[in-house]
């Protein structure tokens, strides 16, 4: 199997060449990575300049750097090397928990290759100050890659390793209120400035992935692209006709 390599902490990061280290084993490997670090963009893509992809090498694998999102790398990595089957992006350095599935650069990376009909996984795992401990994750990594490998139908996946993993449990996205905290400051130049804080709420819910890391457990979470609300689309329905053809057809005429 083809597998393309992406991040959002940039081409350089440690975390990058593990990643593609443990995939090695299960195929042919290429790495689209940004040039500088990416991270919390999302799944945004670059339209109003050209990108500019240059060649090099990490470790002995075939890279390219972009200076662009990590969308854009697999959208080029996509686009130059046909048949990707599936793209890895990571491992990040620091988890994406929760409501971080949003503005998760290396989910985005991810998400961009279902979009573009391969299949996704996302890595991240914790920084405690210090450079992760890579040799710590690597059975678990293997084992995260013989599912997905046995399995196609496991499309799309966030997963979130602790330091010194313990197991793996597969778990929900845990969706949390967060004080979206807003921290001033004052630049050298005396200029006001701002940082944007994100703590949540609530004690963590059983199941989520959020609970799997305060047990020391890999959290794998299958997320989908389908966003519907089901239960207030049939809600909506019911309570707000907006097409009178619509009576028609729940009459049943
Ligand atoms: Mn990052």
């Amino acid at each position: 199997m083809r597998i393309l390599i992406a991040n959002d902490d940039g081409i350089y990061s440690p975390g990058l060449l593990a990643l593609a280290h443990r995939a090695r084993s299960i195929g042919e490997v290429r790495i689209f990575a940004p040039d500088v670090e990416q991270s919390s963009m999302g799944l945004a893509v670059t339209h109003s300049r050209p990108l500019h992809v240059k060649r090099t090498t990490i470790g002995d694998f075939e890279a390219w750097r972009v200076n662009g999102t990590p969308a854009d790398c697999v959208a080029l990595g996509m686009n130059s090397w046909s048949e990707v089957g599936l793209v890895l992006a990571g491992i990040n350095l620091g988890l994406n928990l929760g409501n971080a599935a949003w503005h998760s650069g290396t989910l985005g990376a991810a998400r961009q290759a279902v979009l573009l009909g391969a299949r996704g996984v996302a890595f991240s795992t914790p920084t405690g100050g210090g450079e992760p401990d890579f040799t710590r994750l690597d059975l678990h990594i293997d084992r995260v890659l013989r599912l997905v490998i046995a399995d196609p139908t496991l499309r799309l996946l966030n997963v979130n390793l602790p330091a010194d993993p313990a197991g793996m449990i597969w778990t929900r996205q845990s969706v949390r209120h967060y004080d979206g905290g807003v921290v001033p400051g004052t630049d050298p130049m005396g200029r006001k400035h701002y940082w944007l804080t994100a703590h949540p709420h609530e004690e963590v819910e059983e199941g989520t992935d959020r609970w799997a890391i305060a047990n020391g457990l890999v959290a794998l979470t299958p997320l989908r692209l389908d966003l519907t609300d089901e239960a207030m689309l049939t809600d909506a329905k019911a309570r707000h006709r907006l097409d009178d053809r619509e009576a028609k057809s729940a009459d049943g005429a």
